[in-house]
């Protein structure tokens, strides 16, 4: 019996990053953490509602995982360069995130000079080790500048990534190591992928640049969630055309960096395979710089939503519902907080995420609902692909039983999109670790947010 609820709500599977999740006897959340476990019913009703739960083993154990396939595949293809993982910051710039990536051996993305603030912080911090490289994407201000020469001369390999003439001249008389973004003129899947847009160089601009001193790195960025396997390999093979012709002139570059954008499996549909994926990168360059006759060049990734987003999940209370007269669904079900504010890509891409119950998981009766948020916002509602969301129904709830929902795979993005829109309260924030369980951020207060508001 349990065996089947497991089933239903995709809990307990490798491929759909849900092998942490169990449900117990009494039909309730349970994560594990090897023998370690949690119950997040009773997490929601301790640490009130509505929270964020952070559970860094997750990245940690992704990171580790995805080292490992490419290690193994560039053993296996007998290939000469090195794999690095870069964390790119935007995606998630937590303390709780950043510090336990850079302890499983993550460098850092950076695309802002307040992002590359925090890596001077965690530096000054003694957090973190010299050899740590940090990629500098993003318009370079002077503010950004002042940082990356002011961090460089502390020993950081700091790699600033120029995306336009103005930023190579800029650069000149850097003494560092330096990158190169080329904008790809390729179109793949992705939401993000748009006809024009204002990243980096073509190639005909990165050859006029002509040599560059310590040109180290070729990086290009697609877009995220990009779901098709081809148009990764795609990408890759029209990079490295250009690799080929900027090395002519820099013999000095030696990595190319393939930006972020592996999907996450929100939907918990068919999605291809990490190995596939990355077993193709590697092959695919070894075929293709042994046909061009250099060296095989040191592959960068900066996949940040499928290290992050699996690692945190959003748990609301239902505080409230109203029937639905006419619609595809019965009821509208009220959370304790927003998709809006808590989770804006609801939003602005309408973003489908997986909605499981945290309690009642074993109802064998269910109810069709949309959910909607506690702002006024028409647009704060969200439903699945299937136009609804089943969930137990509220009148099985026992006497007095709040029912809780979560939703999954909310660690990438989403906490730095957090907006007040009717000052509603950002979630409080726990962290499982090691068993144990702390509270990184409170829910915010009146006070506090009425302060960013000048009260
Ligand atoms: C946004 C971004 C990433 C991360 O993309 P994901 O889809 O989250 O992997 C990586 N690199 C650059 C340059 C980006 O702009």
């Amino acid at each position: 019996m349990k065996k089947n609820f497991k089933q239903f709500w995709k809990l307990g599977k490798k491929e759909f990053n849900t092998d942490q999740f169990d449900i117990n006897a009494d039909g309730e959340l349970i994560i594990r953490e090897g023998n370690y476990q949690y119950n997040v019913y009773d997490l929601a009703r301790k640490f009130g509602h509505s929270i964020k739960i952070l559970m860094p083993f997750v990245l940690e154990q992704r990171l580790a995982k995805l080292t490992d396939i490419f290690s193994g595949s560039i053993k296996q293809a007998g290939y000469k360069g090195r794999f690095t993982y870069h964390f790119p910051m935007k995606v998630n710039q937590n303390k709780e995130v950043v510090l336990p990536l850079i302890a499983e051996g993550a460098h850092l993305e950076a695309t802002s000079a307040n992002e590359l603030w925090v890596v001077k912080k965690m530096w000054e911090g003694e957090n973190f080790h010299a050899k740590i490289r940090v990629l500098c994407n993003g318009p370079k201000t002077s503010q950004y500048l002042n940082l990356i020469q002011h961090l460089e001369g502390k020993d950081l390999t700091i790699t600033p990534i120029i995306e336009s003439p103005e930023e190579a001249e800029l650069l000149k008389d850097f003494k560092g190591e330096r990158g190169v973004r080329l904008n790809l003129d390729l179109k793949v899947n992705s939401h993000w992928d748009k006809k024009i847009d204002r990243f980096g160089l073509s190639e005909e601009e990165i050859l006029s640049l002509g040599k560059m001193r310590n040109l180290k790195v070729l990086h290009y960025h697609m877009g995220c969630q990009m779901t098709v396997e081809n148009d990764i390999i795609a990408a890759l093979r029209e990079a490295f055309k250009t690799y080929v012709k900027v090395r002519r002139q820099n013999p000095s570059l030696d990595t190319i960096d393939i930006g972020g954008g592996m999907a996450v499996n929100f939907e918990k549909k068919e999605l291809y395979r990490t190995e596939s994926v990355v077993k193709r990168i590697v092959t695919t360059l070894k075929d293709l710089s042994d046909r061009a006759g250099i060296p095989h060049p040191n592959i960068i990734t900066e996949w940040g939503s499928y290290i992050a987003a699996p690692s945190q999940m959003t748990v609301f209370k239902i505080v409230g519902s109203k029937n639905i007269a006419k619609g595809v669904a019965q009821k509208w079900y009220i959370i304790d907080g927003s998709f809006m504010t808590d989770l804006l890509d609801t939003w602005s891409i309408h973003q489908k995420w997986h909605v499981i119950p945290v309690n009642h998981m074993d109802a064998k009766k269910k109810e069709r609902v949309w959910l909607t948020g506690l702002t006024c916002d028409s647009d704060d509602k969200y439903a699945d692909a299937d136009g609804h969301v089943l969930l137990p129904r509220l009148e099985d709830m026992a006497h007095g039983e709040d029912m809780y929902i979560a939703v999954l795979d909310t660690g990438a993005y989403q906490d730095a999109f957090a907006m007040h829109h009717c000052l509603i309260s950002s979630p409080a924030k726990i962290v499982l670790q090691n068993g144990l369980v702390t509270v990184a951020r409170k829910r915010e207060s009146p006070e506090e947010i009425g302060k960013l508001f000048g009260w």
